[in-house]
Formats: structure tokens, C-alpha cells, sequence
């Protein structure tokens, strides 16, 4: 059976340096905010190329924590791609914020430039874009229209740590961005975890408090914050991991290219990508008109996939106000995606068998 993500080997790899560092943390007494955590922002900031990362509790957290600190609440609007993980609208719904869905791109899936500025009115206080599969979102036509409008643009990286943008990395390319280490994103914890990365300083300082209680020195409370922390070990573990991330990433973008080559069935379609480095392969989708019944036919050929995802925000009982929206693009890529296995310790034997599978399957 090929998994479709193998946690404990991608973990394993790192078993004897991940010991030390946990013992080490257990040795030092000290569990909240201290070094392990400061040496680990300095480490991912300087990863990222931002000036500041703040450790938080999660990517959820994360975004969350940088809508609260820019001051936006009721009646504000916030654009966001409308196929996203329900977790980028939940953080603009959660401010108490109106998230204003917009269709993405089919080619690339990620949000449809050319149809944000219709959305635009005079509540809409920023855009929320994601580097959606972990390809980072062609910015250009975006920060003008921002620019124009005086909006701020906030990422949601949680799928693209280490993906790149003509030199630039997801991290930097907007106001502010917010990451996930949860486990199975390319750069995981083992636990929950996240982040702020971002270049303004006042910013930074304000998302420092809110996240620990609202505090800027001890017992100082300035907002009514919230308790939004890394832990010392979870931080240890991410210093431990973002010494190999390029690699990784390296080796999912040479399976990535294997599969883009050799996999040739015109029932499938493949994901394309703008240029090899603005992808990190967080998820290898495709798409095929008869879903389930490819799903099936994988699966009684020991190659576990799953679905990225299988139901669309706007049709989740968490948004009734949404029922009856349509974004058909949306609906489509929902009804047709699915993500087969990628990771970067699945081995040459393993790539080889998924194409062979995929290529020999008939609808
Ligand atoms: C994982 C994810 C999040 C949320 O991260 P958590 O750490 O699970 O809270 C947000 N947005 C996207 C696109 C994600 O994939």
C-alpha cells in the first residue's frame, strides 16, 4: 500500500537530532516563550526573508491574529478565493468581517486575478490570497489593484513554505502572512503550530501582544488579547526540520516533474505551474471527470488518495447565508479534484508504480 502521506517516515528521518532537542527542552525547564521559540522566529524569518515572525498556536491562529491587529471588524469585507481550505474565511468570519468569495483560475486554482475588482466596494479593507496546493499566487496584477485601492493583502501560506515568486517567497509578497505546522504541511510540527511573517514593524509588535494576552510586558496588558503561543517543543522540532524544508521541497518537486512527464492519460488532467520554483507540491491534484470511481480504482491498486477538498465553503452547513450562491468554477474543481500521494520520502519504486496505475486506467 502506498500511503497517501507517510508522517511517521518523514519524521523518522530526524528521530536521533528531534530527541536531543526535546530532551534538551525538558532539561531546561522552561516550556512557554523562551529561547528554543525566539531562536526558531529568527531561524524561519530569515528563511522567509522577513524582517519578523511571530510564533502562534496555528496557521487558523495565525491569520487570524493578523485581521485582529490591522483593526478590522463588523461590516468590513475581506476578498478571498472562494475553492480555499475553509480555515482562511473562518479567520476573516471570526473578526466578525464579511468574507466576499471570488472564483479561482482553472489552470492554476488559485484566485482569479482578473475578478477581484468587481468585488471591490467601499467596506473592502484587504485581500486574503492563498497559495493554494503550494503554488504561490501570481502576484503582480493583485498589488496593483491593491495599491489602487488601498487595500492590504494578507497570504495564507500554509501550504507554501519555501515557494518562490521571481525571488521573492510566499512570507513577503503581501502586507502580512500566516503559516501552518501542522503535521502535514511541508514544513510540520508534531502538534499544532503556526506563524506571522511579516516586514512591518508596528504590525509585528501589535500581533507580539495580542497573542499573549495582549501584553508588552509582563502583567502590562495594552489589548484584549488572546493566548496564541508556540511552544518550546513544537519550536525545537521546526528548527530541527527547516535545516532539510529545501530539500524536501526539492525532492516533491522532482516527483512533481516525474509525474507531470510521464503520466499520459487524457482522462486526467495535470496541475501546471508558472515556474518550478513558485510550487512547493504541498498536494499533487488532479482532475478527472469520474472521480470516485478513480479513487476506487487507485485504492484496489494500493495507492491511497485523498480529496482536497471534497466540499466547497459555500456549500458548508457552517454558511447557510451561502447556500444558494454559485460559483461554478469553484463547484467544478471540487467535483473533480483529487490528490494522489507526494511527499518527499516516497521512493523511485513507488513514483514509477502511480504512473504506471494512472496511465493504465480507463472510464
Ligand atoms: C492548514 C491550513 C490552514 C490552517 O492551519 P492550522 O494550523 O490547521 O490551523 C489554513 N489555510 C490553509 C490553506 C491550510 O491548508
Amino acid at each position: 500500500m502506498i500511503k497517501f502521506l507517510n508522517l511517521k517516515k518523514i519524521n523518522e528521518r530526524y528521530r536521533s537530532e528531534i530527541d536531543l532537542r526535546i530532551k534538551k527542552v525538558l532539561d531546561s525547564g522552561w516550556y512557554i516563550l523562551g529561547n528554543e521559540c525566539k531562536v526558531f522566529e529568527e531561524n524561519f524569518a530569515k528563511y522567509i526573508g522577513a524582517k519578523h515572525c511571530i510564533g502562534c498556536a496555528n496557521g487558523l491562529d495565525a491569520l487570524n491574529l493578523i485581521i485582529r491587529a490591522y483593526g478590522f471588524s463588523q461590516g468590513d469585507e475581506i476578498i478571498v478565493p472562494a475553492n480555499t481550505y475553509i480555515a482562511s474565511i473562518l479567520a476573516i468570519s471570526q473578526n466578525g468581517c464579511t468574507p466576499v468569495l471570488v472564483e479561482p483560475d482553472i489552470e492554476t486554482y488559485n484566485i482569479n486575478p482578473d475578478l477581484i475588482e468587481e468585488k471591490i466596494t467601499d467596506k473592502t479593507k484587504a485581500i486574503m490570497v492563498v497559495h493554494l496546493y503550494g503554488q504561490a499566487v501570481q502576484m503582480q496584477k493583485i498589488t496593483e489593484i491593491a495599491k489602487r485601492h488601498n487595500l492590504k493583502i494578507i497570504e495564507d501560506s500554509a501550504q507554501a513554505h519555501g515557494s518562490v515568486l521571481n525571488g521573492v517567497k510566499c512570507g513577503v509578497l503581501g502586507d502580512a502572512s500566516g503559516f501552518s505546522f501542522y503535521p502535514g504541511k511541508n514544513l510540520g510540527a508534531l502538534g499544532d503550530g503556526g506563524c506571522v511573517t511579516t516586514n512591518d514593524d508596528e504590525l509585528a509588535k501589535k500581533i507580539r501582544a495580542i497573542a499573549n494576552y495582549g501584553s508588552d510586558y509582563k502583567y502590562h496588558h495594552i489589548y484584549k488579547g488572546t493566548n496564541s503561543r508556540l511552544d518550546e517543543i513544537q519550536a525545537a522540532i521546526l528548527d530541527v526540520k527547516l535545516k532539510y524544508l529545501d530539500d524536501d521541497n526539492n525532492r516533491r518537486r522532482e516527483i512533481s516533474k516525474y509525474f507531470r512527464e510521464n503520466i499520459k492519460n487524457s482522462n486526467i488532467i495535470l496541475p501546471k505551474t508558472h515556474h518550478e520554483m513558485s510550487h512547493v507540491w504541498h498536494i499533487f491534484a488532479v482532475r478527472v471527470c469520474n472521480r470516485d470511481d478513480f479513487q476506487k480504482y487507485l485504492e484496489e491498486r494500493g495507492i491511497q488518495t485523498n480529496i482536497h477538498y471534497p466540499t466547497p465553503p459555500h456549500k458548508q452547513g457552517a454558511y447557510v447565508e451561502w447556500q444558494n450562491a454559485k460559483y461554478p468554477i469553484t463547484e467544478k474543481i471540487h467535483d473533480e479534484i483529487i490528490s494522489i500521494p507526494m511527499s518527499p520520502v516516497l521512493d523511485d519504486i513507488e513514483v514509477e508504480k502511480i504512473v504506471e496505475v494512472i496511465n493504465g486506467y480507463k472510464l
